[in-house]
């Protein structure tokens, strides 16, 4: 009855045994069930091997040499796996004492030796829930922090999330004394966009914008974040400002050069204005904010405006 569930999942279980007569029956079981089976002779060499690779599912056994189930229970409750690991241990140990502190320990379940085999399968069939729930709660966690911190329209990251990682920037290059350099960015008459073309056509022309903006710098390292309407911020990490220009300027040429196709047949050219701001710790000793330096980068983006748009205006942090 166990089998055709078992089957379709190709889920891996560590069976952990001192004694190889109930390791081979219990490797042979799970087996027929479908199970991938991985065995160790104790919990040394269960943990050595959990190491290297996350398996979701533990059988194991008490008393053991070298290390028993207990300790190798808290010492997989101390590893950070890529998922739930549910542990069952397996003992002739059956006093209410001893449950217990096999719990405490970190175990999920408990099934006494010798074991009857369709009670052990329905309580890994339970473990398998647990494990599925889990991952689907993992995986919904790491969806809304993902939409947590990207601009929905531009799929760049949003301003929370330049707000909570700038200073961590700013802290990273005050420790490793390296400069670090961002550019503000605003798209020149961006409203005449939307009020020509319409509001589909800006919306285009943004997202154009930041693929650009993403193609110009390094993976990984750069970063652009929306900061308002039109307005961006690109943070260049360990960058001086000479550098950082070349990078902008390149853009700013790239922009330029680009015919953007908003559909229907119509291609149109936008340019940007830019405010380059580097802080330099070997220059500037005492430590900034990130008010400081993004109003720098503003100072230096007004600069640009005032002096006739598409153009970088760059500065070191005073
Ligand atoms: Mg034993």
């Amino acid at each position: 009855m166990f089998s055709c569930h078992f089957k379709d999942s190709t889920y891996s279980i560590l069976v952990v045994d001192d004694d190889p007569v109930s390791r081979t029956l219990l490797e042979r079981i799970l087996k027929k069930e479908g199970f991938n089976v991985i065995t160790a002779e104790n919990g040394e060499e269960a943990l050595n091997l959990f190491k290297n690779q996350y398996i979701p599912i533990i059988l194991t056994d008490w008393m053991m040499p070298k290390m028993n189930g207990l300790e190798l229970c808290r010492a997989i409750r101390q590893i950070e796996s890529s998922g739930y690991v549910f542990i069952i241990i397996i003992t002739a140990k059956d006093s209410r004492d001893d449950i217990v502190k096999g719990l405490e320990a970190g175990a999920d379940d408990y099934v006494n030796k010798p074991f009857y085999p369709p009670e052990l399968l329905a309580r890994i069939k339970t473990g398998i829930r647990i494990l599925e729930l889990e991952k689907s709660l993992r995986e919904a966690n790491e969806e809304i922090k993902r939409l947590s911190i990207t601009d929905p329209l531009t799929g760049c990251y949003n301003r929370g999330y330049l707000m909570e990682y700038l200073p961590k920037e700013i802290k990273r290059a005050v420790r490793y004394s390296h400069p670090l350099s961002i550019a503000m960015t605003d798209i020149d008459h961006f409203k005449n966009v939307n009020d020509t073309y319409g509001h589909q056509a800006g919306d285009i022309v943004l997202r154009y914008l930041v693929e650009l903006m993403r193609s110009s710098i390094r993976d990984a390292i750069d970063w652009v974040a929306r900061y308002g309407g039109e307005e961006f911020v690109i943070v260049i990490p360990e960058t001086g400002l000479e550098d950082a220009k070349k990078v902008i300027e390149r853009l700013r040429k790239r922009i330029e050069a680009t015919e953007i196709d908003i559909g229907n047949d119509k291609k149109i050219k936008i340019t940007a204005s830019f405010g380059v701001v580097c802080f330099d710790p070997r220059i500037k000793k005492e430590m900034v904010d990130i008010d400081s330096i993004i109003k720098e980068a503003d100072k230096f983006l007004y600069e640009a405006k005032n002096e006739g748009r598409n153009r970088v205006k760059a500065g070191l942090l005073a």
